[in-house]
């Protein structure tokens, strides 16, 4: 049996009115809600994808690495225009039509569409409605009931010829390609949506979907306590008898904050960064150094979201000076002073930091 032709319709052709910024090419955790839905398409099994675009995103698409065949396709006036462009600009078996708006939709979820169509003509992903409903008109305040109601989503999967068929027969306007499939005098076959699988519509949804897909790192350190040092900690000179030893300033706040940063990016660790045998780091500002973490960070379109880190010292106090730490290490990572949560403990005199031979850190770091 022949391979099916299993074509993606991925519309990227709505404005962004309501969001007051580019929805769908922003960056969330280092890609944009078009690459998310294209990745997912393709991992759920399309074998062509059509790009529908708006003047705004036509450009951002055609920079994209689409590593399976594919084109680009004007948008239409409405959804219903777009969808109906790209189903007669190409033929196959089975078209996938989603919103690119829909970007934390699953692999999963593109599978059993496609694996619905095969077997029953279409798959729609949609979720039973679970908020009490209300229909409100100027003369009138009723409650629906919500038995039997449904929410549609996309992915939306038909065999091809039938879904454009409806297209070329019925040019109403419709929000969904499951409407106009109907109006041809089909019936449609429901797939389990997900509450994961929401459209971005305000800027809310936008740090929702953030939130879903922050990226974690943890880091530690711990430097030699010794004489004839400073004591830097987060950019701070803290007055005391001895210093930590190291190749650069050998703040260990700053390095814990740094590999915590590069792990949840994927990075290579400080140690490789800036190696210690490089005498360009020798006495470096390890909040410079910050900055140059932060900037190789951006260049993966990834930014630092939230820094929490613990000094383990059993000297000095370090209580007077966290909030100086914040701001110099907050002010270095681009964020709010109120994204860094910095706190001390001791360790009741056990261990190296305990004897006053060490202090060490721990970080843990989130980028978006
Ligand atoms: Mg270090």
């Amino acid at each position: 049996m022949r391979n099916e032709h299993v074509v993606g319709i991925l519309l990227c052709a709505g404005s962004s009115q309501r969001m007051g910024f580019d929805k769908l090419q922003r960056p969330i955790a280092g890609k944009s809600a078009i690459e998310r839905s294209m990745n997912a398409l393709i991992e759920g099994g399309i074998t062509k994808l059509l790009f529908v675009v708006s003047e705004s995103t036509d450009r951002f698409v055609r920079a994209l690495n689409c590593p399976i065949p594919n084109d680009i396709v004007p948008g239409g006036a409405t959804r219903s225009d777009s969808v109906r462009n790209a189903l007669l600009s190409s033929e196959g078996d089975i078209a996938v039509i989603h919103d690119a708006a829909r970007c934390l939709v699953s692999p999963d979820l593109v599978r059993v569409c496609i694996q619905s169509a095969k077997q029953y003509g279409s798959g729609i992903a949609a979720v039973p409605l679970t908020d009490t409903v209300y229909r409100t008109t100027d003369s009138c305040i009723s409650p629906v009931s919500r038995d039997g109601l449904m929410r549609m989503q996309t992915p939306q999967a038909f065999h091809y010829a039938s879904i454009r068929d409806a297209y070329v027969g019925h040019t109403e306007a419709a929000t969904d390609d499951c409407a106009l499939f109907m109006l041809a005098g089909n019936v449609p076959h429901f797939v389990p949506g997900s509450e994961d699988n929401f459209k971005l519509t305000f800027p809310d949804d936008f740090t929702r979907a953030e939130r879903r897909l922050l990226l974690y790192g943890i880091g530690f350190d711990t430097h030699r306590l010794v004489e004839n040092r400073k004591l830097i900690l987060g950019g701070v000179e803290i007055p005391y008898e001895k210093g930590l030893l190291g190749h650069s300033d050998a703040d260990v706040l700053a390095h814990a904050v740094m590999d915590a940063l590069l792990s949840a990016g994927g990075l290579p660790d400080i140690g490789h960064l800036f190696p210690d045998t490089d005498p360009e780091y020798e006495g470096a500002d390890s909040v410079q150094l910050l900055r140059q973490v932060v900037a190789l960070l951006a260049a993966k379109k990834l930014y630092p979201r939230q820094i929490s880190a613990t000094i383990i010292a059993q000297k000095p106090k370090m209580a007077p000076y966290l909030s100086e730490m914040s701001r110099r290490l907050a002010e270095a990572a681009g964020i709010s002073p109120t994204c860094v949560t910095l706190g001390a403990t001791t360790t009741e005199g056990m261990n190296d930091e305990g004897r006053g031979l060490c202090i060490s850190v721990q970080a843990i770091a989130s980028l978006c």
